[in-house]
C-alpha cells in the first residue's frame, strides 16, 4: 500500500471547521479512487494562536522541520501574531523554505454568481514571485533614525535629489534579481508545457520601473528563448508581456487571451484577487507556495481566520479543499482530484453550497459547514 504523511495546521478561527471538512473530503475521494491502496496519513502540526495557546510559541521548530522532512504540507489560515517578532507566519513558513512561487489558480466553476459577464473565459494560472520586490520587508519609517541614515546615503553618496519631502519621508527598497526572476519564470514555463497551455504572459511595469520590472521582463524572455527555444519554435509555447495596469483592463476585456501569468511579488498580490473576484471565488480561491527546486510546497486556504464567523458552522472550507485538489494533483494523486473537483462542480450547478454563495445563487440552497462536507462527501 502506497501511504503518504502530509503535515497539516489546523489554524485559529475558521481554521477548526474548515481543515476537518477538507480531511474528510480527500479522504473519501483518496478510498474512492484507489479502494484502500492508497492513504493520506495526516500528522498535525502546530502554528499560530493553537501553538502559543499549547507550548508558547508561535511557529515551534518542530512544525517547521516536518515541513521540511515531510516536503509536502497544507494549512488552515493563521491569526497574525501581534508584536512579538514575527511579522506573518505566512511569510516565516515561505521565507524558511524558501518557497519562491506563489500559485494562484483561477477558474470559473458553472452556478457561482461572478459580477462579469463571461466569467468562463477566465482560466488563468498566476505565478507570483514570493521572495523578493517591494514585499521583501525593507523599509524605514518617516523620523526615525535609519530612515534618516538612508536617505543621507542616497543623498550624499548617490547624489540622489529627487527625494520630494526628505524630511518626512519613508523607503522601501525593491530587490528583484536575475536569478529570482529565473526560477519563477522557469516553473510557469514548465508548468505550461506539462498542461499543454498556450502561453506565458510576463506582468510587469517596466516602462516605469525600468531596472527592477523592466529586468524581470528581460530576464524572463532571455530565459524562455534560452530553455524553452524549441518549444517556442515549434509552438507549443507563446511568450509574451503585458504592462501591469493595461493587463488588468484586459483581463476585463480580453480574458481568454491569457492562460499562464508570471509576475513580481506585488502585481501578483493585486493580480491574483481581481482575477478570483472576477470567478466570484474570493472567498473559495485555493493557492500554493512552492520551491520547484527542492520539491517542498504549502497548499494553503487563501482567506484569513474570519473571527466573525467562526463557531459558527457557516464558513465556505471549498478554499482549503480547492487546495487540496492542488496538493494531490502535485503528488501525481490525479484521480482523487478531480472526483473532488466534479463533486464541487455538480453541488454549485445544484445551488447547494455554504451561504456566502449560495446566497447569489438563482434558488440557492445555503447549507452549514458540516452539510456541505456531507454533500461532498456523498456526491464523491
Ligand atoms: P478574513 O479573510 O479572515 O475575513 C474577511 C471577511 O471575509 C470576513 O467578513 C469573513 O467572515 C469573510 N470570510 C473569509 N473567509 C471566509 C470563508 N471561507 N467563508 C465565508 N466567509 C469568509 O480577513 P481578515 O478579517 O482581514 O483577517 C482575520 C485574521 O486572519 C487576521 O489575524 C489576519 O492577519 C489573518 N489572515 C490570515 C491569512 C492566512 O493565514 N493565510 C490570510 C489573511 C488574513
Amino acid at each position: 500500500m502506497d501511504k503518504i504523511t502530509v503535515p497539516f495546521i489546523m489554524g485559529d478561527g475558521v481554521g477548526v471547521e474548515v481543515t476537518p471538512s477538507m480531511q474528510a473530503i480527500v479522504n473519501a475521494a483518496v478510498q474512492k479512487a484507489y479502494s484502500g491502496q492508497r492513504q493520506i496519513e495526516w500528522m498535525e502540526v502546530w502554528a499560530g494562536e493553537r501553538a502559543f495557546k499549547k507550548c508558547g510559541l508561535w511557529l515551534p521548530d518542530e512544525t517547521m522541520e516536518a515541513f521540511r522532512d515531510y516536503k509536502v504540507g497544507i494549512k488552515g489560515p493563521l491569526t497574525t501574531p501581534v508584536g512579538g517578532g514575527i511579522r506573518s507566519l505566512n511569510v516565516a513558513l515561505r521565507q524558511t523554505l524558501d518557497l519562491y512561487v506563489c500559485l494562484r489558480p483561477v477558474r470559473w466553476y458553472q452556478g457561482i454568481h461572478s459580477p462579469v459577464r463571461h466569467p468562463e473565459k477566465v482560466n488563468m494560472c498566476v505565478f507570483r514571485e514570493n521572495t523578493e520586490d517591494i514585499y521583501a520587508g525593507i523599509e524605514w519609517e518617516a523620523g526615525t533614525p535609519e530612515a534618516e541614515k538612508f536617505y543621507r546615503f542616497l543623498h550624499d553618496e548617490m547624489g540622489v535629489t529627487k527625494v520630494r519631502f526628505p524630511n518626512t519621508s519613508s523607503f522601501g527598497v525593491k530587490p528583484v534579481s536575475k536569478e529570482g526572476t529565473e526560477r519563477l519564470v522557469r516553473a510557469a514555463c514548465r508548468y505550461a508545457l506539462e498542461n499543454k497551455l498556450p502561453s506565458v504572459t510576463l506582468v510587469h511595469k517596466g516602462n516605469i520601473m525600468k531596472f527592477t520590472e523592466g529586468g524581470f521582463k528581460k530576464w524572463g524572455y532571455e530565459l524562455a528563448e534560452r530553455e524553452f527555444g524549441e518549444a517556442l519554435a515549434d509552438g507549443r509555447l507563446v511568450i509574451k508581456d503585458c504592462i501591469a495596469d493595461a493587463f488588468l483592463q484586459n483581463t476585463l476585456l480580453i480574458p481568454e487571451e491569457y492562460s499562464v501569468i508570471a509576475t513580481l511579488n506585488l502585481n501578483g498580490d493585486y493580480v491574483s484577487d481581481q482575477l478570483a473576484a472576477m470567478v466570484g471565488g474570493i472567498g473559495i480561491a485555493p493557492g500554493a507556495n512552492i520551491n520547484y527546486q527542492t520539491g517542498h510546497a504549502i497548499f494553503e486556504a487563501t482567506h484569513g481566520t474570519a473571527p466573525n464567523i467562526a463557531g459558527k458552522d457557516i464558513v465556505n472550507p471549498c478554499s482549503i479543499i480547492l487546495s487540496a485538489v492542488m496538493m494531490l494533483e502535485y503528488l501525481g494523486w490525479k484521480e482523487p482530484a478531480s472526483l473532488i473537483e466534479h463533486a464541487l462542480e455538480r453541488s454549485f450547478l445544484d445551488a447547494r453550497a455554504t451561504a456566502d454563495l449560495a446566497r447569489f445563487m438563482p434558488g440557492g440552497v445555503s447549507l452549514s459547514t458540516s452539510a456541505f462536507t456531507r454533500e461532498i462527501v456523498e456526491r464523491i
